[in-house]
């Protein structure tokens, strides 16, 4: 037989593997052949768990009692779990994982057997665990209700002014900008007031504010309490009436000069005047009715700083012209540069009636002029009082004319006057 080693698999129950098959065979019913047998026992093995580390070889008949010391062979856990475990693993598996070990959790220190540490493991009280809101804290787990509720900085927490939630950390942040909150009133009247309504307290509320008089614009200079001001207000009707009546001479002044500029603004300084009678045929009616009655015009400067002009009309006629004429006459009015002008005045003065024919090409219009007269006396500077009477043309157009062309449209006359400062007669 040969002396090499050969491989022999021993399973725990003392089952055989056949070396030549594989197949398994039973110790008990190995039939020993007294020859071979001896030759078998003789051969030289290698320990069943050599592949797992153990060096022993030896002859067949030994392999028995090494084994009962090699420690890779598997035995029963020692503390009766039921387990195989190597003999080199054993300290382990009592230590760590055999579900019958005995353990303490590190926590809480409550004696375990294994398998109860692991259930224990994730549930135990006292193990600290980071809060699930996410403040940062580690608690016992038994005592996170507690913290949610009653010490985590983000926990909801009402404002107390104005019942919002935030988070605890941040809740006095808000409180000190809180539109609710209470702010000491600045008149230091008694209560705080909420921030939100300090306006309206100081307007309409505030026993401490100096109110002016309501009459102040007029002139009172009263300041109080809100009580002082209504004392006040029954008692100084007289004055206050005085005030308002000051004021309102002072506004009528305001508006005087108001108009007075107004009208300096609208005033025609061109030295040209369009004059538009309207309602012709009333004003011809009345004007042969009655006698002298005349028309006038706007006034109108020759320049802003010239002469100020007026024209007038009698459509019955007046003097030479009287019932069958209209007559049309040009006055110098004080006006507000005269100490500055020379006089007499002496620009050429234009009168145009004008043909409102609806072809232009054929209108023809009626004009008149005339140079002043230097000794005439209407053409010296004017007193205060204006003459009754300019100078210009009495028999000016006929009543007949008037009837011929279009010299009245649609009830409306338009004469121009026109001052110019050159002697040339415009015609
Ligand atoms: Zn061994
Ligand atoms: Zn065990
Ligand atoms: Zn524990
Ligand atoms: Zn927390
Ligand atoms: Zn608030
Ligand atoms: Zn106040
Ligand atoms: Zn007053």
């Amino acid at each position: 037989m040969a002396t090499l080693p050969i491989f022999v698999s021993l399973s725990s129950e003392g089952l055989f593997t056949c070396p030549v098959n594989a197949s398994p065979v039973d110790y008990a019913k190995i039939y020993p052949d007294p020859e071979s047998e001896k030759a078998i026992m003789g051969s030289v093995v290698y320990c069943i768990h050599h592949k797992e580390g153990c060096q022993w070889s030896d002859e067949l008949r030994k392999l028995k009692a090494h084994l009962n010391t090699c420690k890779h062979d598997a035995v029963l856990c020692a503390a009766h779990c039921g387990a195989m475990i190597p003999r080199v693993l054993m300290q382990d598996h009592l230590r760590y994982t055999c579900p019958r070990r005995r353990a303490n959790c590190e926590h809480c220190h409550t004696e375990f057997s294994g398998s109860a540490l692991e259930e224990h493991q994730g549930n135990c009280g006292h193990e600290p665990i980071y809060c699930e809101n996410k403040c940062g804290a580690k608690v016992q787990r038994r005592h996170t209700q507690q913290h949610l509720q009653q010490h985590c900085s983000k926990r909801l927490v009402p404002c107390r002014h104005c019942g919002q939630k935030y988070t605890q950390d941040t809740v006095c942040a808000h409180g000190e900008g809180c539109a609710r909150a209470p702010v000491p009133c600045p008149q230091r009247c008694a209560a705080p007031v909420p921030r939100d309504l300090l306006d309206a307290h100081l307007r309409d509320h505030c026993t401490a504010a100096a109110l002016p008089c309501s009459f102040r614009d007029a002139g009172c200079r009263f300041k109080g309490s809100r009580q002082a001001v209504e004392r006040h207000t029954e008692e100084s009707c007289a004055q206050h009436l005085c005030l308002v009546s000051a004021v309102a001479a002072r506004q009528a002044r305001q508006l005087d000069a108001l108009r007075a500029a107004v009208a300096r603004l609208s005033l025609n300084c061109t030295g040209a005047l369009v004059w538009r009678i309207a309602d012709w045929t009333a004003k011809m009616a009345e004007a042969k009715c009655k006698d002298g009655v005349e028309l006038v015009s706007p006034a109108f400067y020759t320049s802003q700083y010239g002469y100020k002009l007026q024209a007038s009309l009698f459509l019955n006629g007046n003097g030479a012209g009287e019932s069958t004429h209209m007559s049309v006459y040009i006055k110098i009015l004080p006006g507000e540069y005269d100490a500055l002008l020379r006089w007499p005045f002496a620009h050429t003065v234009s009168f145009t009636l004008f043909d409102q024919s609806s072809s232009p090409d054929r209108a023809c219009n009626i004009v008149e002029s005339f140079v002043p007269d230097p000794t005439w006396k209407n053409f010296q500077r004017p007193s205060k009082e204006p003459d009754a009477l300019g100078f210009g043309f009495p028999r000016f157009v006929s009543h007949e004319m008037l009837k011929k062309r279009n010299f009245v449209k649609d009830d409306i006359m338009f004469l121009r006057v026109k001052v110019d400062p050159s002697k040339i007669v415009a015609v």
